[in-house]
């Protein structure tokens, strides 16, 4: 599954020891392995190898270059929402032919960079954002080719917030605008739409969603295939499930083998999305407690990671399992206090875990398991915090692949202002 392994009761990545990283870089730290995720982009294309599908990372699960130069040189495309995003495609040289962009709310500045840059389509998400993308491509005098994201009105299990695929949230289109937008395409003429979109929802560890809403896009796509409309591209978004805690999600072959036969004889070029599957097991992230502090009530560890470095705990009450780096084998004694995992920031919400059954000791390390998702790319610098280092590991060898930004770092874009 993943190359973050307990020998000899000392958690290794791949061929290094956490705890010799963690010396090695400082704490708080993201460490990455390199084997993980690249296995687990091969997992994906290994299930769908009988249709080739275009696999379009999802670049904000992690967007770490060293880490979307990986997937690039193993084949893989990228999925990007911004320009910033775009940005980061090119400075790896992802070839334009591999990437797809969506976003509810692309700029004129941001359109017309991808459209420069020619990707291989956008992801349109509603009617005024494709009048302006044709307005953009007229004045470059382009075509630019266009999927439209379908909103299936499905709803996975899984957190509200990262639900996207329910008719209430704000993306994509309901199966009627859809429609009628393939079918007075006229009125683009500098747009070329050739597929459909859909992302319901991360997280999503059961195929049923995913087999419902393919099931809709399905006889949306005969429908307008019956009128002469041409569809060439099924783009299935990303949104498989990793393990956290207790989940058993689906892995990428019972995901293909639910997937594949809906897909059959459709003759459709198919692109894929995976964001967390990819990164999430392929990091941890390690930190080191700074002070045990007992209250009649509770036990916390305070520890030098914080929410700035890690948000998901607070923003969505996530699970992470956290273990020390030294496993303590009598960790349950009797009687002992459930403990929470907290960072120095300001905030109640400031957790990286709560009620666990963990022991350790001023200076110990910890790590949070399966951080290599939506960690690093959500950091912020709140309470004024630098934002933690990021190392990837290769066997034995260790490389920073984001050095910890400075103090300087912090305050470099602010001006004091000399009149006031
Ligand atoms: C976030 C996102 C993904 C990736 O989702 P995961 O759950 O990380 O696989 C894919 N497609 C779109 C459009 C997204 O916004």
């Amino acid at each position: 599954m993943h190359h973050f392994i307990f020998k000899n009761r000392e958690l290794y990545c791949e061929g290094c020891k956490a705890k010799d990283l963690a010396k090695e870089y400082g704490t708080p730290l993201y460490v990455y392995s390199r084997r993980t995720l690249t296995e687990h982009f091969d997992k994906i294309k290994k299930a769908f190898r009988s249709i080739k599908p275009v696999i379009c990372y999802s670049v904000k699960a992690n967007s770490n270059l060293t880490l979307l130069k990986l997937i690039v040189a193993a084949g893989g495309g990228l999925d990007i929402v911004s320009g910033g995003e775009l940005y980061r495609a090119k400075k790896v040289k992802c070839p334009p032919e591999r990437i797809v962009y969506a976003s509810v709310g692309k700029t004129d500045l941001e359109i017309q960079e991808a459209i420069s840059y020619g990707i291989l389509m956008f992801n349109v998400e509603s009617t005024p954002e494709l009048h302006n993308i044709n307005r953009i491509a007229s004045r470059l005098n382009k075509k630019v080719r266009v999927a439209l994201r379908f909103n299936p009105d499905v709803k996975p299990k899984t957190h509200s917030y990262i639900i996207t695929g329910k008719k209430e949230t704000k993306f994509g289109m309901d199966s009627e605008t859809l429609k009628n937008i393939f079918l007075e395409q006229y009125n683009y003429p500098n747009i070329k739409l050739a597929g459909i979109h859909m992302h319901i929802g991360s997280q999503i560890s059961q195929a049923g969603p995913f087999i419902k809403a393919i099931g809709k896009v399905k006889k949306i796509i005969t429908q307008l295939r019956q009128k002469g409309i041409i569809i060439s591209y099924l783009n299935i978004g990303g949104g498989l499930g990793i393990v956290y805690n207790k989940e058993k999600p689906q892995t990428a072959g019972e995901f293909a083998n639910k997937v594949l036969p809906l897909l059959k004889g459709l003759d459709l070029k198919v692109l894929l999305e995976p964001g967390r599957f990819i990164a999430g097991n392929s990091g941890i992230f390690l930190t080191k407690v700074i002070y045990v502090k007992n209250t009649p009530v509770k036990k916390f560890f305070i520890v030098d990671g914080a929410m700035n470095d890690l948000l998901r705990p607070s923003l969505y009450g996530a699970y992470h399992d956290v273990v020390t780096v030294n496993k303590n084998l009598k960790s349950k004694t009797q009687n002992q206090k459930l403990a929470d995992v907290v960072g120095p920031i300001c905030e109640s919400g400031d957790f990286l875990a709560k009620d666990r059954s963990l022991e350790a000791k001023q200076g110990d390390y910890l790590a949070v398991m399966g951080a290599g998702a939506y960690g690093f790319s959500m950091s912020s610098n709140y309470n004024s915090r630098r934002r933690p280092a990021e190392v990837l590991v290769d066997g034995k060898t260790s490389y920073i692949v984001r050095r910890r930004e400075s103090y300087q770092d912090l305050t470099g874009n602010e001006v004091i202002l000399k009149k006031l």
